[in-house]
């Protein structure tokens, strides 16, 4: 147990990081260039804000948050990122800074799920929200920014889905309908979706079981059923991408795994990655920053997977550049030398390099073995002769050459890879 980290975990090594730091990069870049400005909310929210805000019937409130009782009060990880920025944007009262307000973020989200490739109980998202316009200009940027983001990653193959699910004008007799093509069904759904046929038939439709899937074979779509003006917002939409450039696929089977999304529904999909395919989900809430007490303001955003989006990009074969090793390895011989080669590196760090050197007290061959593990570019040799002269050797790592070089000009020669021309 003490040396196991929780099931549904991982750890991210530092083999590893310069992976997520890349995608990071690239991630706050694109955000910049569409002016989403980052926001950064607690960990852990109020129970009540994910059971209002994703919704009471949804898999994730009803079995899937880590939840627990502190001093009276019932707290819970967040296992999404929106109704968080939604509690945000009312509790401090964003919204009087005038429309639209956009906010991106990165974030772990914990959901009690059964763990397999691309599924973990921690995982980490990606997420942009876009507060205020009920223009579908807004969903059409969000969908723009996740393309050229993806597009950006190397991600080629990852088709974008769209969908419109209605709004509360149009949802209630697409459900009848539904209800009523299922109801001869019911027997044979899932104990899951005997629920959901009560509390939210159209949940049924995304269930991953066999059995379910069959029976909802041939069910109305809600896109068939949608009223004027969300069939016009639908129609609207695919013009922007168009504009934009993104291509799309209207995909009648998604429907989100949260309660909130009203018209826009979208996902990103990867052939690539087995299964957990969706490496990017989101879509239009126009009823949720008002249930969550604000003032009535739409909205619209998406979450994306940071650890489906490795994968995707391992799959399509793109090369994260690997972080370069030390600029040099300072490497000393007697205690003299110890305290040259601590102001060396002081100096050298301070000049912006990366500077590695021993703290072990190890001999001379065992520093070079360490110049060589931390691939360093230079080592430089400070022996008690040598630093009479105010010298020391400078040894290009790559060839074995080496030479004596002024311990004033170091910098200077690392920095021109001088010792390489001589
Ligand atoms: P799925 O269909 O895979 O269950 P979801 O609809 O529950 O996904 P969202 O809540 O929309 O997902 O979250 C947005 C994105 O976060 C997903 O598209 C996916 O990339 C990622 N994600 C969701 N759940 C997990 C998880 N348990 N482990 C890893 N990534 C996840
Ligand atoms: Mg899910």
């Amino acid at each position: 147990m003490l040396t196991k980290a929780p099931k549904g975990t991982k750890d991210i090594l530092p083999s590893q990081i310069y992976k997520w730091d890349y995608v990071e990069k690239v991630f706050r870049e694109i955000c910049r260039k569409y002016g989403f400005q980052e926001i950064r909310t607690p960990v852990f929210e109020h129970t009540e804000l994910f059971a209002r805000g994703v919704g009471d019937s949804t898999d994730i409130v009803e079995k899937q948050m880590y939840t627990f009782d502190y001093a009276g009060r019932s707290l819970t990880l967040r296992p999404e990122g929106t109704a968080s920025v939604v509690r945000a944007f009312v509790e401090n009262k964003l919204y009087a800074g005038g429309q639209p307000s956009k906010y991106f973020y990165e974030i772990p989200c914990f959901r009690y799920e059964k763990p397999q490739s691309g599924r973990l109980r921690e995982f980490h998202q990606f997420g942009i929200e876009s507060f205020g316009s009920p223009d579908m200009l807004a969903d059409a940027e969000v969908i723009a920014l996740g393309a050229d983001f993806l597009a950006a990653l190397g991600v080629r193959q990852a088709e974008l889905h769209i969908n419109s699910i209605g709004c509360p004008d149009c949802r209630p007799a697409y459900r009848e309908l539904l209800t009523d093509f299922l109801r001869p069904k019911y027997d044979e759904l899932c104990d899951t979706c005997r629920s959901r046929f009560h509390k939210n038939p159209m949940r049924i439709l995304d269930c991953k079981s066999p059995i379910c899937q069959e029976a909802v074979k041939g069910a109305p779509v809600m896109l068939d059923h949608i009223c004027g003006p969300c069939s016009g917002a639908f129609e609207a939409l695919k013009g922007h991408l168009d504009a934009f450039g993104v291509a799309y696929h209207v995909d009648t089977g998604i429907v989100r795994g949260l309660d909130y999304y009203t018209k826009t529904a979208f996902e990103f999909v990867s052939g690539n990655i087995g299964a957990q395919g969706t490496v990017c989900g989101g879509g239009r809430y126009d009823g949720l920053i008002g249930e969550l007490g604000g003032p009535p303001t739409p909205g619209v955003g998406f979450g994306l997977g940071i650890e489906r989006l490795l994968l995707v990009m391992d799959a399509e074969g793109f090369d994260i550049p690997a972080p370069a090793g030390a600029d040099a390895f300072i490497a000393y011989m007697g205690d003299d030398c110890k305290a040259a080669g601590i102001a060396l590196s002081k100096r050298l760090r301070s000049a912006g390099l990366h500077v590695e050197m021993d703290v072990h007290g190890r001999n001379i061959k065992g520093q070079l073995k360490q110049a060589d593990r931390a691939g360093a570019r230079y080592a430089i040799i400070i022996g008690e002769d040598e630093l009479g002269q105010n010298r020391a050797s400078l040894k290009n790592m790559a060839s074995g050459e080496q030479r004596l070089v002024d311990i004033g000009d170091l910098e200077s020669c690392i920095q021109a890879g001088a010792a390489d021309a001589t």
